[in-house]
């Protein structure tokens, strides 16, 4: 058990590496909040994992909502131990042809948000407490027409080590992880497209797709006593693909497309 007394935001906790990641840590004895877009989506999620876990609705590109979120916590539960932040949103456009509201969509979601998320749960967390953010092998490998997620996520690596830096004097340890391909509601459209799942694995030496429950192992490492003295990482979970190229996915749409 790593979190016996511990209570945890999980935010895009209704679905996919943020789902799993509530049921890890409500096994691992974290009083869970589940935190979402969708709040409905956030208290089904919350009744079927049953006792410990709670729902809340909240929009991470929104700061009322975030501070709403984290105010409701402390009101609940007299104060937070672990924060993660699943919140996520892609798109798929070249440089010259994108759309510049498309490309702040993603980056006021992914980026903005994540600052937003940092910012209020790092003013109100425990002294000693764990924040854990989601970044991308797009942190590290670029992909054609992907512009608007690995900016987002390549600037929320710098952004975790920043906020790391700033909150070591409490004790607050800020964390990345950057998954590779997992299948879940994210990417699962992209697996339909003839080619994308094959280059992927291609790509990736261990030779298959992460499990959601892959990644919340590794989170619930971060915010457990066990990793005390890591601050400032960012821990790639990609059977190996960081070593290698990223895929050639809007090579595959336009094949699928034409
Ligand atoms: P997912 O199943 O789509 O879960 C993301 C959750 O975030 C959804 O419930 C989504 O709600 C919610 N969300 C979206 N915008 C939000 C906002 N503004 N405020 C609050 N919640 C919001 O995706 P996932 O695959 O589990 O991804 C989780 C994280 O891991 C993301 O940050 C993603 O970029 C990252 N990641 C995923 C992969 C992968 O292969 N799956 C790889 C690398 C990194 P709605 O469904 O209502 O939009």
């Amino acid at each position: 058990m790593s979190g016996p007394g511990k209570t945890t935001v999980v935010i895009g906790g209704a679905s996919g590496i943020g789902l799993a990641t509530a049921r890890d840590l409500l096994a691992n004895g974290h009083a869970v909040v589940i935190a979402d877009l969708d709040g409905d989506a956030a208290t089904a999620r919350a009744v079927e994992l049953g006792s410990g876990c709670e729902a809340a609705a909240v929009d991470v590109s929104d700061e009322a909502s975030v501070t709403a979120l984290f105010d409701g916590v402390i009101e609940q539960h007299g104060s937070f131990d672990g924060v993660v932040n699943c919140a996520g949103v892609s798109t798929l456009s070249l440089v010259v042809d994108h759309d510049v509201a498309e490309f702040r969509r993603v980056l006021d979601v992914c980026l903005t948000g994540a600052f937003i998320v940092l910012k209020h749960a790092g003013s109100r967390i425990v002294d000693g407490g764990s924040l854990v953010t989601l970044s991308s092998l797009n942190g590290r490998q670029p992909g054609v027409g992907l512009v608007a997620y690995c900016s987002a996520k390549s600037g929320l690596q710098m952004l975790t080590q920043v906020t790391a830096l700033e909150l070591a004097s409490r004790r607050i340890r800020v964390n990345a992880v950057s998954p590779g391909l997992v299948v879940t509601p994210l990417t699962a459209p992209a697996m339909d497209i003839p080619g994308i799942k094959d280059d992927y694995l291609d790509n990736t030496p261990l030779g298959r797709s992460g499990e959601p429950e892959e990644i919340a192992a590794a989170i619930r490492f971060l915010l457990s006593d066990d990793s005390t003295w890591i601050t400032g990482e960012n821990l790639d979970i990609n059977g190996g693909s960081h070593m290698q190229r990223y895929p050639d996915i809007h090579g595959h749409v336009m094949k699928a497309f034409a």
